[in-house]
């Protein structure tokens, strides 16, 4: 009997972030050309592909937003007989059935729109998928860097309800606790914690607490959990795969199998520069997890802890279709 492949979907990549790069070099077809054989080398058939502002605040965010739209935008047209754009749930067969990779389109963090109209006409080009913020507050939310007494602002509030209404996936990885509890006050749909861990097994801001994994169980949404490896210990040596399928575990004792995903928030192929905006140290990967090529590591190691494969497939990629098709 050969071996089955686990199909996976990532719930986080800054995959623009390297096209926009790679394309002000010159470069075309940076996807197909830097990305393509490693997701299938990773079993990764699909994702959220999300647009980050890779720089600080002074650097004017709706200059770097637009200049990140524009390279991603070229590289969906240049290579349209290669990505799909996933609008709704039926998207991911269509995309199938003529050979091209779905992506989901999101955006990490609104810094560079400040109207429901500018986000309406995000929804409009196609994007299926929104954070409020990164780590720091903008005119919509506060993120885990910024003041723990602000939270959603009347704008904020207003995107929730615009988002709910045209089912586009609520992300509150990086929000603030504050952000956080305001937006499961009103929301009647499942969100997801797109690449955030376990706060009980790794105390860092980006993680979460149990009253925060429970509530998003409640909404019927997932929890994407995170490779990077400052998330997943403190330590640097337990910084492993093993203790990442430690999280998994705890998540499905606390939520449950249905409300856990992956989220695996790669970042290999960013420069120094992005990375130095996050991260404590040089660039270094979590051992046995350091790309998209390695989920196999992952997959063994759920395997060898009695995971079935009906138990992979709902984390890999199963969960999350079920939210997608209930928005
Ligand atoms: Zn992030």
């Amino acid at each position: 009997m050969g071996e089955v492949m686990t199909k996976i979907f990532d719930c986080h990549g800054d995959i623009w972030n390297d096209v926009v790069k790679k394309r002000m070099s010159g470069e075309a077809a940076v996807i197909k050309n830097h990305h393509l054989d490693k997701f299938k080398k990773g079993n990764i058939f699909s994702g959220i592909f999300v647009i980050w502002i890779d720089s600080p605040p002074e650097h004017q965010p709706e200059k770097r937003f637009k200049q990140i739209f524009d390279a991603m935008h070229s590289e969906l047209v240049e290579n349209s007989d290669l990505l799909h754009v996933v609008k709704k749930v039926e998207d991911f067969d269509d995309a199938q059935l003529s050979g091209k990779f779905p992506i989901v389109l999101g955006i990490e963090g609104l810094d560079g729109i400040h109207s429901i109209e500018a986000l309406e006409s995000l929804y409009d080009y196609g994007f299926r998928h929104a954070s409020l913020t990164w780590n720091m507050a903008n005119d919509f939310a506060t993120g885990v860097k910024g003041s723990p007494n602000e939270g959603l602002t009347e704008l904020g509030y207003q995107a929730i309800k615009f988002m709910e209404a045209k089912g586009m996936l609520i992300d509150v990885s990086h929000l603030n606790e504050k952000s956080f509890w305001d937006i499961i006050s009103v929301v009647n749909h499942p969100i997801i914690a797109s690449h955030s861990n376990v706060k009980e097994l790794c105390p860092v801001p980006r993680n979460l607490s149990d009253e925060q994994i429970f509530a998003i169980k409640n909404t019927g949404g997932l929890i994407g959990v995170n490779a990077f490896r400052e998330f997943i210990d403190l330590e640097q040596s337990k910084q492993t795969v093993s203790r990442l399928a430690d999280h998994i575990d705890y998540l499905v004792i606390l939520a449950g199998i249905d409300h856990v995903g992956f989220g695996f928030d790669f970042v290999d192929y960013l420069d120094e520069e992005a990375m130095g905006t996050f991260s404590n140290g040089l660039p270094e990967y979590t051992k046995g997890l350091e790309n998209c090529t390695m989920t196999e590591n992952l997959i063994k190691e759920l395997k060898a802890r009695g995971y079935t494969e009906t138990d992979i497939d709902k984390i890999s990629y199963k969960n999350f279709m079920r939210v997608f098709k209930s928005l």
